[in-house]
């Protein structure tokens, strides 16, 4: 959820183990839309592709990673592929769509690790489970490949806190809590495609509550349209860890300054609040909503936090009283 530069990167969250009562996987696109001219239909039907993984980066390469590849190809250990083969089918599916509503799509490439594997060898050194996405090119998203991942965990720590209506929210979408909140980096790897998405699209800026706002909600949109029960789960922990949460810090100055130094908490907090302007938006303006933010910013290029207010007030009203919030604390 963060765009971490340290190596190279973003961060953010995705799950994986979600193997219980795991959504259903992808569905394949829907409408004529979906086969176009360069994606055609078939590609659809073919079955992924599976062996020893030739071409891994250094750091993986003694990992004895299988890469797994149709559209997009996936990194993971052969007793983890079915986790692996689920998320290439989602990220995929969600890059068909954002090609059907943006014009275009990134390259992405993904590596789904354990705990152990993550340690040895994720490029960020961040608590395993937290999902990221690299600023290479392509974009490497990184995922844990089992649920026992610190996000987890986190969420979990918090449940108590959170409102009963929050709590039976996530319930409804995950089959159950625990479910939810191990699922929860796994929906949020589709908030780190939506960073390699903003910077295909060129509208990835200097203020990073705006990228982190605009991630979302093409991770949001997505989800809204094609994997509703994923968004309620994104939706509902998002929401319930703004109730549960008492921020250390809680100004988009501050979110801007200190970023990836902020307590995980905090910055789960602050993406709630993002969430909740991308709801704002996307439920009343689905993908216009994004198409008019890349209108609006392809004339100038970097904003200041005032800026970025001020152009995504008139596209969508209710950014300033929203950030004046904030200041407010
Ligand atoms: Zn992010």
């Amino acid at each position: 959820m963060a765009n971490l530069r340290v190596t190279a990167g973003t961060v953010l969250l995705a799950c994986v183990a979600c193997s219980r009562t795991a959504p259903e996987p992808p569905r394949e696109p829907q409408g004529q839309g979906a086969a176009d001219d360069t994606h055609d239909a078939t590609r659809e039907a073919r079955e992924p592709e599976c062996g020893p993984d030739e071409s891994a980066p250094p750091a993986l390469a003694t990992l004895g990673l299988e890469r797994c590849h149709r559209r997009v190809e996936v990194r993971v250990a052969n007793e983890h592929r079915d986790r692996g083969l689920q998320l290439l089918g989602w990220v995929e599916h969600m890059l068909e769509y954002n090609e059907a509503a943006f014009g275009t799509a990134p390259d992405v490439s993904l590596v789904m690790l354990d705990a152990a594997q993550w340690t040895q060898a994720s490029p960020v050194p961040v608590p395993y489970g937290l999902p990221f996405i690299t600023d290479e090119q392509p974009p490497v998203a990184y995922f844990p490949a089992t649920d026992d991942h610190a996000l987890a965990g986190l969420i979990e720590s918090h449940r108590a806190a959170m409102k009963p209506v929050s709590v039976e929210r996530i319930e409804r979408a995950a089959g159950s809590f625990e479910h939810g909140a191990a699922m929860f980096a796994f929906v949020g790897g589709f908030h780190e495609i939506g960073h390699a998405q903003a910077r295909a699209l060129g509208i990835e800026t200097r203020v990073q509550w705006f990228n982190e706002l605009v991630a979302t909600s093409f991770a949001y949109g997505y989800m809204l349209e094609e994997e509703p029960e994923l968004a309620a789960v994104w939706d509902g922990v998002l929401q319930g860890m703004h109730e549960a949460v008492q921020p250390s810090h809680r100004t988009l100055a501050e979110f801007d300054e200190i970023y990836t130094g902020l307590p995980i908490d905090t910055f789960l907090w602050f993406h709630a609040a993002f969430q909740q302007r991308a709801r704002a938006c996307v439920d009343t303006q689905g993908p216009a909503f994004l198409r008019a933010v890349k209108a609006n910013l392809e004339a100038e290029g970097p904003l200041t936090s005032e800026d970025a207010v001020d152009r995504l007030n008139p596209i969508c009203p209710g950014f300033t009283e929203w950030a004046a919030g904030f200041a407010a604390g």
